[in-house]
């Protein structure tokens, strides 16, 4: 597609201009290509952000006949360990045995594979032979044309009712690795294929001659033997496995005291015999994911089995009851686990991902993947797994800065659908080609417009800032530290996901040790915010801030999720490019860190007086909306702000504490619980120093942004009261 060249000729001239170590010659975009890198770089995010979580599990683990077999809870885990620990006390203390509830054995089949399209093959090889998808469809192609295989572009998944199933079977009869198979299953009459599509293209992918053993070597012998087990397998019967579940019930537990006992015997082996790589098949049997391949001893109905507890996390185990001369007995106890990170995407799973969301064709996939390699945005690693380079990250985060429709794979997948559509008849082929390039002319010329934002995200990463930004406070997603850049403008970057978190200019940022953000799931720690002369000073989140929920001017707040997602954006770009000359609270009175620190409103403005975070050992509160400083008079040991609020004026109380002989009290107490705004005794001893930040700074516009705080020095309002 032509759109791709503009757009990578553009930001190619771009960014080579401008960064030496970017580790590719052509920094490409192209509406397949660049989709396929987001699924790869979402995955690393996905990866980066997870927070382990330990879990807890009843594990049930049944001795008979001198084998150990555990039986799996059936609530499956929890995260509250005293929930499982009072399960466990109560199974012991109620008798304890565990009955078998149900013995149930039954045959499952396994289906035999559906015969083999290009995605499917690509697939298959990737997994059960490690060969990439552009290796497989190049060797596919080589075997075609010498005529071993079938043409190997196509997205059919059934034979055409005129494929010689039975010729094709004889072919291959005297092969000396699978020819006696292939003997008997013409005996006994190939099966019928199974489910698939035909889509009218091209046969499935199938052999046309048989070989000589070693008369292929290397990629060719391997894709070929894969080819040619396969369709013998498709042509299979099913395979047949004896599968036995067993459910214990320790009955005081109710419904949280099932366990099942799992496991199948193989009574048949059908195609299994012939395909050697069962591994690459998606299909399962129903239900079939815990189930190991094994034999399980005779349980009757009924059976009472004691149980024992031998787990050292319960503690003591005094209620445990061994019958003697019993061979069959089970322990109960607890185990913790760890929720783990997803691991980055296999090839075939990206190939799965790519078919899902109509990114590319069967004879483009690999291409994609084979493209974003060349270029260095993603390496290959072991398990063919796909690991994306700083470069990749940076590209994809950026399109998401800019526009989020270039990396998603939505507006790919519309032009598709209109391709189809006029497949059918049902649209005309020159409108739809019109709509598209005005579509993505538009999208170019706002690329354009827009580069810097990207930028941004390239500067960050590839100058040297890297080395230069100090670790400063943790994210809370990825619990690492962020960079600090000074700026201007002012931002937080994590450098393992590529965010940047722009922070308020005006002010000074600094670290404040260990406090997290009170907002829920929020986690990210807390920082502070001064701003003016005297300085006021306030907690501020770096998330938070970005975020559109908490934004100082977020009146119209738009109730559509998509626009608020958009909204957000929009308001990032802007502080990015250092537009938010904050001289007041950096986030709302009603953000959690605001408001636990709010003991009075403010009289004069429409914010509330905070109790200054730097807090001693000269106590001050101050407003968040204007600069108004009251400060607390000397002999105060200590102000704690308490949880408990005053209801009525809605603010926090706070307790004081006065040094030894300072206390304002006759009788001397030293400790005591004031609610400000009605608190007589403190509030005739403060001092209230009214600023002019505010007019200063909107004013005379100063020095611009990025200025260090308050150029004020007592002028307009300033010093009106003093004591
Ligand atoms: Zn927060």
């Amino acid at each position: 597609m032509k759109v791709g060249i503009a757009f990578s000729r553009y930001q190619t001239r771009y960014f080579q201009g401008r960064y030496g170590d970017l580790n590719s010659a052509v920094l490409s975009y192209g509406p397949c290509q660049t989709p396929t890198l987001g699924f790869c770089v979402q995955r690393y995010i996905d990866i980066q952000t997870f927070k382990p979580e330990p879990y807890w599990v009843l594990e049930l683990a049944v001795m008979k006949r001198g084998r150990s077999l555990r039986a799996l809870w059936g609530s499956g885990r929890s995260f509250n360990k005293n929930k499982v620990e009072k399960l466990l006390l109560e199974a012991l203390e109620s008798g304890p045995f565990a009955k078998v509830t149900s013995v149930v054995a039954k045959d499952k089949k396994q289906g035999r594979p559906i015969p083999l399209n290009t995605v499917a093959l690509l697939k298959a090889c990737s997994k059960a032979l490690g060969i990439g998808p552009h290796a497989t469809l190049q060797t596919a192609e080589r075997l075609y044309l010498s005529g071993y295989l079938s043409y190997p572009r196509t997205e059919s998944s059934a034979y055409p009712k005129s494929f010689d199933i039975y010729g094709t079977l004889q072919q291959q009869s005297s092969d000396v690795r699978w020819g006696s198979y292939v003997r008997e299953l013409l005996r006994e009459g190939p099966n019928k294929s199974r489910g698939g599509i035909d889509m009218g293209d091209h046969p499935p992918i199938t052999p046309c001659r048989a070989t000589r053993a070693g008369e292929l070597s290397g990629d060719m012998a391997r894709v070929y033997d894969l080819v040619v087990r396969h369709f013998i397998a498709s042509v299979s019967q099913d395979a047949v496995w004896r599968s036995t579940q067993i459910d214990f019930a320790i009955e005081a537990l109710g419904e949280k005291g099932v366990f099942t006992l799992r496991g199948k015997e193989p009574v048949s082996p059908g195609f299994l015999a012939v395909l050697l790589h069962t591994e690459y098949g998606e299909e399962n049997i129903e239900g079939d994911e815990d189930e190991e391949e094994r034999a399980l001893p005779a349980f009757a109905y009924g059976e009472l089995i004691p149980l024992t507890n031998t787990s050292p996390s319960s503690g003591d185990s005094s209620k445990v009851s061994v019958v003697p001369g019993t061979t069959v007995r089970a322990n109960l106890g607890i185990k913790e686990k760890m929720t783990t990170p997803p691991t980055y995407l296999t090839e075939s799973e990206l190939i799965s991902l790519m078919e899902k969301n109509g990114i590319g064709t069967d004879a483009s996939i690999s291409t994609h993947i084979e493209n974003v390699q060349k270029r260095n945005y993603v390496a290959l690693e072991s398990g063919r797994r796909l690991v994306p380079s700083k470069l990749g990250i940076v590209l994809a985060q950026g399109y998401h800065q800019i526009d989020s429709s270039l990396v998603l794979p939505r507006v790919r997948s519309d032009i598709e659908d209109e391709c189809n559509k006029i497949a059918k008849g049902l649209l005309s082929k020159d409108i739809v080609v019109q709509k598209a390039i005005d579509l993505f002319r538009n999208k170019f010329d706002s690329f354009v417009n827009n580069i810097s934002k990207m930028d941004v995200l390239f500067s960050t990463s590839f100058s040297k800032l890297e080395d230069v930004g100090k670790p400063f406070t943790r994210c809370g997603l990825t619990r690492r530290y962020l960079q600090f850049i000074e700026g201007p403008p002012p931002r937080l970057y994590n450098k393992w996901t590529e965010t940047v978190y722009p922070l308020p200019s005006g002010g000074i940022v600094k670290q404040w040790t260990g406090r997290v953000c009170s907002v829920e799931n929020c986690n990210f720690e807390l920082c502070l915010f001064s701003v003016g002369n005297p300085q006021r000073t306030f907690p501020l989140c770096p998330r938070c801030f970005n975020d559109s929920k908490w934004s100082l001017d977020a009146d119209e707040l738009p109730q559509d999720p998509t626009d608020t997602e958009d909204e957000q954006k929009e308001k990032q770009i802007t502080s990015i490019a250092g537009k938010r000359l904050v001289l007041e609270c950096p986030l709302p009175d009603e953000h959690p860190s605001i408001e636990e620190l709010t003991v009075s409103t403010d009289p004069e403005s429409d914010g509330v007086l905070i109790l200054d975070p730097h807090m001693g050992p000269k106590w001050r509160l101050v407003s968040t909306r204007d600069p108004i400083i009251v400060y607390m008079p000397k002999g105060i040991e200590k102000i704690t702000v308490l949880n408990k609020k005053d209801e009525a004026l809605g603010v926090h109380l706070m307790q004081v504490d006065f040094k030894a002989g300072d206390s304002p009290f006759p009788d001397g107490e030293l400790k005591y619980t004031s609610c400000f705004p009605e608190d007589e005794v403190l509030k005739a001893r403060v001092r209230i120093y009214h600023g002019s930040d505010r007019l200063t700074a909107s004013g005379r516009g100063g020095r611009g942004r990025g200025g260090r705080g308050g150029r004020a020095r007592g002028r307009g309002r300033s010093g009106r009261i003093r004591r």
